[in-house]
């Protein structure tokens, strides 16, 4: 193991995240009426809905969107950004499914499949392990032949390997086909995997979930009435997840404010999402390539949309290696007060095209968040801050 210390500070709670007062500096300017009677809600702190949503969407005022959602993002983290040190573990491409969103999956036997047996993820985890990882992110094809079993021993064996490192695993949609196969319900099954290790779930799988667009983009996937019952049952046993959307693709504007205002009803009621994380499409290597890569634009205005309609998320993540450290530079003052972590071996996006590099040093990270004026804090999966010694190597947890 390494000799780099990660000690778990202080939560959310206690984050000494200095009130930023970007908004005095700045005053609000729009010509845009539908934004003016936006931003007297946002300042009175009242709640969006579906028409503000859309109007947010449908201007061209993008700095005007984005000092609404700076104010808001201040108003929420202060001026801090997080970034965590992570590790993802693909450990199959293998899938039954054939998403024509998707780049990754493949059938058993064709060129490119793959999947690791248990000796092999567990040495994949072990050769990333030299920064203190504090989380291993864990997603995967839906393998037509792994039993619950070998999932179980997976989270198992890392968890023995190393107990201070935090398991973020399984998509709903995984979890509802690891059900299926076991001939279990949902619930047992998130027990069952929250018992052998698992400590949260990652938002994976959400994509859009309007019917319409599923249908195009992933229909062998659950819907997305589905995927938020599954979310439900995570946080019923008492686990934290995040939430994504893809967007980018075939949906419209209309498609993006119903996916944000289904999410936030149910962390109404639940309250165990983290995170929203928008994802950009990459449609290389995709049976829909023939659409355009999106936009700044739409990337911009997206993560802003989202944290002006999700005011009860904690954190937008800008997720770097998919919108490109530039972009997610900018997204640090347009609502983003995450960076998600110094990835090592990400496969997913990349089989779809992305360029970015693999993984990112914590050194540039918090060269790239300063630089946006804003104060890196590295944190842990749950978002506690997490103070690093490079003398000695103990991790609190
Ligand atoms: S998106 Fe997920 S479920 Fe769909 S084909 Fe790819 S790996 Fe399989």
């Amino acid at each position: 193991m390494s000799n780099v210390s990660a000690t778990i500070l202080a939560g959310p709670s206690d984050l000494n995240a200095k009130p930023f007062a970007s908004a005095a500096v700045h005053p609000f300017q729009t010509d845009d009426a539908r934004l003016q009677r936006i931003h007297t809600k946002v300042m009175a702190g009242e709640r969006l809905n579906t028409q503000d949503g859309l109007d947010l969407f449908g201007t061209g005022d993008i700095l005007a969107v984005g000092w609404m959602a700076n104010y808001v993002r201040e108003r929420m983290n202060g001026n801090i950004c997080y970034f965590n040190v992570n590790r993802h573990i693909n450990p199959t491409n293998v899938c039954v499914a054939a998403c024509r969103l998707c780049a990754f999956g493949r059938k058993k036997d064709t060129p490119g499949a793959y999947t690791m047996a248990l000796e092999e993820a567990w040495e994949t985890a072990a050769s990333g392990y030299s920064e203190a990882v504090t989380e291993f992110h864990i997603v995967g094809g839906l393998h037509p032949d792994l039993s619950l079993e070998y999932y179980l021993d997976l989270v198992r064996g890392l968890k023995e390997r190393f107990p201070q490192v935090h398991l973020k695993a399984f998509t709903m949609v995984e979890l509802s086909f690891l059900a299926k196969r076991a001939k279990l319900s949902t619930r047992e099954t998130i027990l069952k995997l929250k018992e052998a290790g698992v400590d949260s779930c990652p938002g994976g799988g959400a994509e859009i979930f309007s019917d319409r667009v599923r249908h195009i983009i992933c229909d062998h996937k659950i819907d997305g009435g589905e995927w938020l019952e599954i979310a439900r049952e995570v946080h019923q046993a008492g686990m934290r997840s995040n939430a994504t959307m893809l967007y980018g693709h075939v949906e419209n504007d209309e498609d993006r404010v119903d996916h944000m205002m289904r999410l936030r009803a149910l962390q109404d009621e639940t309250g165990g999402f983290q995170t929203f994380i928008p994802l950009a499409f990459h449609p290389d290597n995709t049976p829909l390539q023939h659409l355009p890569k999106t936009s700044g634009l739409l990337d911009i205005k997206t993560i802003a949309v989202g944290r002006l309609l999700l005011d009860n998320f904690q954190h937008v993540k800008a997720y770097w290696q998919m919108l490109t450290p530039k972009i997610a530079q900018i997204a640090l003052r347009f609502g983003a007060d995450d960076l998600d972590g110094t990835v090592i071996e990400e496969k997913i996006y990349h089989d779809a095209g992305a360029t970015t590099p693999q993984g990112m040093a914590r050194t540039e990270l918090e060269r790239l968040i300063r630089e946006a004026g804003r104060e890196p804090v590295e944190r842990d999966t749950l978002y506690q801050r997490v103070s690093r010694n490079a003398a000695s190597f103990t991790v609190n947890v």
